[in-house]
């Protein structure tokens, strides 16, 4: 058990600090100053998120300091960097400052109000977090959904009881409140991609304390498609073709996310060659068809005589193996 214990030690301390900052792993050093500059006016311990949500900020603060020292620091950064990469992308961190920041946002709201109505500060609803399953063909082209959302609707009988006397209601069994379920037609536009967040201002669950809708936050992810596979936001597919296409070219018949569509192979067009079909992957961005080319199994005796005149008719008919040779010579 002990043993256990540790390594989850070591995982959660191991943090992701390019991720923590928002910047590439190629960022200069001066791309982190700027960085943590930006973070410190989000959630230093002078910004609003401090007043806000100071447990939240103070932790987050913690983090952005940590990897900051780390970045900020070129000695430092190349010890890090050879020791991270396996645990790279692994932090929650951006969520909590997705968090503190929109509590933010809704701190300056808040405070606008306050200056047309007057009134006094309120409590910040919930928001609700849904994952939402979409296929290839969805996140390219759009969907709906329909999403049922539990509302706790407060139990009239017992609102104004003592906590004493609520636990005697037979209303609502003592709970205090009931759940209504609401149903929400949801439609996602064209362009979608894994991990993309999609906020639905006031349209989460109802918040009994802040006695109003928080948000729904809609979470995308996108299924694995058995053939086409997902690079970034690109489409990445491999096609087999025959040596004949490949020799003297085609149209032919491949697959995307949203149906088939014809192509043209270029004639003599090599194996491993890419084509990148504009707009065909995810958020307009491309679909990359790499060609794989057949050599037959078999031939019949009548095209091994068709071949060897082929051969013979070649006008490539040099060695293409002559440059690897000559390439060891030149460095030996
Ligand atoms: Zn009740």
């Amino acid at each position: 058990m002990a043993v256990d214990d540790d390594k989850t030690k070591t995982k959660s301390q191991a943090k992701d600090f390019y991720y923590i900052l928002g910047v590439s792993p190629n960022a200069s050093t001066e791309q982190v100053h700027e960085a943590y500059s930006e973070l410190n006016d989000k959630v230093g311990p002078y910004s609003e998120a401090a007043n806000s949500d100071p447990e939240t900020q103070q932790r987050t603060w913690r983090d952005i300091r940590a990897a900051y020292e780390v970045l900020s620091e070129p000695a430092k950064r190349r010890e890090y960097d050879k020791n991270s990469s396996v645990f790279r992308q692994t932090t929650d961190v951006r969520a909590l400052w997705t968090k503190v920041t929109s509590g933010v946002q809704n701190v300056v709201t808040q405070s606008q109000t306050q200056e047309l109505k007057g009134a006094s500060g309120k409590i910040q609803p919930q928001s609700l977090e849904m994952e939402v399953d979409v296929s290839l063909k969805e996140a390219v082209k759009g969907c709906k959904r329909q999403i049922t959302i539990q509302d706790p609707k407060a139990c009239e009988e017992c609102i104004n009881l003592k906590p004493v006397n609520r636990m005697q209601c037979q209303t609502c069994r003592g709970v205090g409140y009931f759940t209504v379920e609401r149903t929400l037609d949801i439609e996602l536009p064209r362009g979608l991609y894994d991990e993309l967040e999609i906020r639905k201002t006031g349209q989460g669950k109802w918040d009994m304390r802040a006695t109003t809708h928080g948000d729904l936050i809609l979470k995308i992810k996108l299924a694995k498609h058995p053939v086409l596979n997902v690079l970034g936001r690109d489409i990445a597919v491999n096609v087999p073709i025959t040596l004949y296409e490949a020799m003297l070219g085609a149209e032919i018949e491949i697959p995307t996310a949203t149906g088939r569509v014809v192509m043209k192979i270029q004639p003599l067009t090599q194996p491993g060659r890419v084509y990148r079909l504009k707009g065909l992957g995810l958020a307009g961005a491309d679909q990359l068809v790499t060609i794989d080319v057949l050599i037959p199994q078999q031939l019949t005796s009548e095209e091994v005589v068709l071949f060897r005149k082929l051969k013979d008719l070649a006008k490539e008919n040099h060695n293409p193996r002559e440059s690897l040779f000559t390439n060891v010579q030149q460095v030996s």
